[in-house]
C-alpha cells in the first residue's frame, strides 16, 4: 500500500501518518521526489484499512499497489517524473519534454583530457558530464581509474565549464565520499542487484543514475530501483545500455522495446546509452536516433579527444566528425518529438 502526500504536504503531516501506521505495527518508507513525497507501507493491509488514512491532512491518496515495486510504479504517480541534477543555477531536468544529453570519458584520466573531453560534450549539446573515477572492469588488470584524484579533476572541470557531473561509485564505502564530489551517483550494469550499494546510494540524497544489469529483466532493474527509492531517494533515472544475448556482433544488445515498456510501469525518467550497448562508434549515431525516436528522455554518450589513446573503451567513444554529427542530428530529431535539448536551468 501507498499513501500519496499533496505536494503541500508538511512534514509533520508526514510524520502523522508514519505514526498511524506504526501503531498499526505497520513498516513505513517515506521517499521524497521533486513534486511529492511517496510512503510504502508494509504489514497488515486489512489494519491500515481501518486508520482512516485517506482522511489525514495532507495525504492526497491511498493506493493499493500489488507490484513489488511499489514507489517507483507508475499506478499511483500517472505524471511521469522529473529529476533535476546540479547545484543552484545549474539544475539540469531529465524526464518528460526534454532530451537531456550526458556526455564524457569513459573514464577520467587525465585534468587536461577530461576537460578537453568535457568541451567537446558541452560543444555537442551536453548538459551533464560524464566520466569515472572508479572503474569496474571486466579484468582485474584494465586500469581500474583514479579514484578520488579523479573525483578532484571531475570537480575542477565543472569549475570551469559549468557542467555538472554524473560518476559511478562501485563501493558501498566509497558512497559519502563520492557522493561530497558528484552531482548525480551512477550505479554500473555489473552493480545492479548490489544491494548494500543500492541502500547506500538511495541514502546519500543525491539523484541516482541506475543501469540496468546485463542480465536483468524489466522487473528486476525496477525492484533494484525500490530499494533506492526506499531509503528515501525517489530521484533516480533508469538508464538501458544494452544486455547480454546470443547475438555476438555487438558488445550488448540494446534493448529498445525497455524504453516504452519501463515507462508504462514506472513514473521514473528513462535514458539510453548508445555507447556501452553497441560497443562501436559506427552505431552510437544510429543507436542514438532510435533512443529519441522511442522516446527516451536522455542519451549517455561517451567522449573522448583521443580516443585510439583512451585508457578504457575507446572504440566506442566519439570525437570530431562523428561528435559533431552526433550534435546535429539531436537538433534536428529532438523537436521532431515534442522535446527541446535540455539545458540548465537559472
Ligand atoms: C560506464 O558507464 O562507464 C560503464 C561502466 O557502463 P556499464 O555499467 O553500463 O558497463
Ligand atoms: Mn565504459
Amino acid at each position: 500500500m501507498v499513501v500519496v502526500m499533496r505536494p503541500d504536504a508538511t512534514p509533520e503531516q508526514v510524520e502523522t501518518v508514519v505514526d498511524r501506521v506504526r501503531a498499526a505495527r505497520g513498516e513505513t518508507f517515506v521517499s521524497r521526489g521533486v513534486t511529492r513525497t511517496i510512503i510504502g507501507l508494509v504489514g497488515d493491509v486489512e489494519a491500515f484499512h481501518t486508520l482512516n488514512l485517506r482522511g489525514l491532512d495532507g495525504v492526497a491518496d491511498v493506493v493499493r499497489v500489488s507490484s513489488p515495486y511499489k514507489l517507483v510504479d507508475r499506478h499511483h504517480h500517472p505524471d511521469r517524473s522529473v529529476v533535476y541534477v546540479g547545484g543552484p543555477g545549474h539544475q539540469v531536468p531529465i524526464g518528460p519534454g526534454t532530451l537531456t544529453l550526458v556526455a564524457g570519458p569513459c573514464a577520467v584520466e587525465t585534468p587536461q583530457q577530461t576537460l578537453d573531453a568535457a568541451e567537446m560534450a558541452k560543444a555537442a549539446g551536453a548538459a551533464l558530464l560524464r566520466g569515472g573515477a572508479y572503474k569496474p572492469r571486466t579484468s582485474p588488470y584494465a586500469f581500474q581509474g583514479l579514484g578520488e584524484k579523479g573525483l578532484r579533476i571531475l570537480a575542477e572541470v565543472r569549475e570551469a565549464t559549468g557542467l555538472p557531473v554524473v560518476t559511478e561509485v562501485v563501493d558501498a564505502h566509497d558512497v559519502p565520499l563520492v557522493a561530497e564530489y558528484a552531482d548525480m551517483l551512477q550505479v554500473g550494469t555489473r552493480n545492479m542487484d548490489n544491494f548494500a550499494l543500492l541502500q547506500a546510494v538511495g541514502r546519500a540524497g543525491k539523484p541516482v543514475l541506475l543501469k540496468r544489469g546485463m542480465q536483468a529483466t524489466v522487473e528486476e532493474w525496477l525492484m533494484a530501483a525500490e530499494y533506492v527509492a526506499q531509503r528515501g531517494n525517489l530521484d533516480i533515472v533508469l538508464c538501458e545500455r544494452g544486455i547480454r544475448t546470443f547475438e555476438t556482433s555487438t558488445r550488448n544488445t540494446l534493448d529498445i522495446s525497455a524504453v516504452p515498456v519501463v515507462q508504462q510501469l514506472s513514473h521514473l525518467p528513462v535514458v539510453v546509452d548508445p555507447s556501452h550497448s553497441g560497443g562501436r562508434r559506427d552505431l552510437v549515431l544510429p543507436l542514438s536516433r532510435a533512443a529519441v525516436a522511442v522516446g527516451a528522455d536522455g542519451l549517455l554518450v561517451d567522449v573522448h579527444p583521443d580516443p585510439d589513446q583512451a585508457l578504457c573503451d575507446g572504440p566506442q567513444a566519439l570525437e570530431g566528425a562523428d561528435l559533431r554529427e552526433l550534435a546535429t542530428t539531436l537538433r534536428r530529431l529532438v523537436p521532431v518529438v515534442d522535446r527541446v535539448l535540455a539545458e540548465p536551468m537559472p
